[in-house]
């Protein structure tokens, strides 16, 4: 039986653009709007979509960079939208993020050993004459060599910062890494390394990840489970081999034909989207799909479909299920 460690109920981010004379708000960027899901111990969970979708807003609200506008956040039954800001601040050690781009996310002015101690020494995790001999073995753990602690970020590569980001995430030993596309930003030779380091961290930390890109094929990587996100919502969660071997959703179909297939006869027909994704300020009403979706209906133009599980465990936001 699978453990939640993670449980994001009706969570959403709204972040104000505008306001009038008075102050009052008039234009509201709804980035995540009501997305429920739940994390399992020990799982990865790949969340997926495209640019401006709200998978990266979700996920700095999950390490606490955002606070939620509405919603409920539970971490192993902890309410966490409920404890102070100091009270949230203790859990964060237990909730990191690998950002997208290693190089900013790095101190340029800091040595690569300064970086990864920095978080052991300030949660107070090893007594100081323990701490380098822990950078050593993080840096190990990542496929970097001892003598390296003492470089630069800018001495590296993009793939070896990528693995000086990961050290620096496991060096509280986290219990949930939220990964926001840590290969996107890399060449697709490097891209596999550093999926594969991230497979067998967490076979070997018994880690959890909150795996966030915009492409099926690495997601598919590494997922246990697959959620697609659309306009600031879930429209589809499944395990991942039901996905992508019975997808539901128009949109999940053509994120998934847009895969590249080598083998000619598995291949199939590209669904090309037309039209513009909808302004997450003003989004319409009924399903935020509609003005892209091939398979549209009178009645999906004014009402918005809910998520509902239409076989086990495979959950689609769409009036062509009942
Ligand atoms: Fe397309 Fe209608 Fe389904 Fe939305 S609800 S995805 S518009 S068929």
């Amino acid at each position: 039986m699978s453990e939640v460690l993670m449980d994001i109920q009706n969570l959403a981010k709204h972040f104000i653009t505008g306001t009038n004379f008075f102050g009052k708000p008039v234009a509201v960027l709804k980035a995540v709007d009501g997305v429920s899901f739940t994390i399992d111990k020990g799982e990865a969970f790949g969340l997926v979509g495209e640019s401006g979708c709200g998978k990266t807003t979700l996920g700095k609200v999950l390490v606490n960079l955002y606070r939620p506008t509405n919603g409920k956040l539970f971490f192993e039954g902890k309410d966490l939208t409920n404890l102070n800001e100091e009270q949230r601040r203790s859990y964060c050690k237990d909730i990191q993020m690998i950002f997208q781009d290693p190089y900013a996310s790095l101190n340029p002015k800091m040595s690569v050993g300064d970086i990864i101690a920095e978080p052991i020494i300030i949660n107070r995790l090893l007594p100081k004459s323990q701490v380098e001999e822990r950078v050593i073995y993080l840096l190990n753990c990542v496929g970097l060599a001892r003598h390296q602690r003492n470089r630069y970020p800018h001495e590296f590569s993009g793939g070896q910062r990528q693995r000086v980001g990961i050290a620096r995430a496991l060096a509280v030993e986290p219990k949930l890494i939220v990964c926001d596309e840590p290969v996107s930003a890399l060449d697709v030779s490097i891209q596999a390394q550093v999926l594969n380091l991230l497979s067998d961290l967490k076979a070997e930390f018994g880690l959890t990840y909150l795996f966030i890109a915009h492409g099926m094929n690495v997601v598919k990587h590494i997922s246990d489970r697959v959620g697609v996100m659309y306009l600031g919502k879930l429209v589809e969660i499944a395990q991942k081999r039901e996905l992508y071997a019975n997808p539901l959703h128009p949109y999940t179909q053509a994120l998934l034909s847009a895969i590249p297939v080598i083998n000619p006869e598995k291949k199939k027909e590209r669904i090309i989207l037309q039209g513009d994704v909808p302004s997450p300020i003003n989004p319409p009403a009924g399903c935020h799909f509609y003005s892209r979706c091939f398979k549209k209906m009178d009645h999906c133009k004014l009402n918005e479909p809910v998520l509902k599980e239409v076989s086990p465990n495979h959950f689609v936001a769409c009036h062509l299920f009942k």
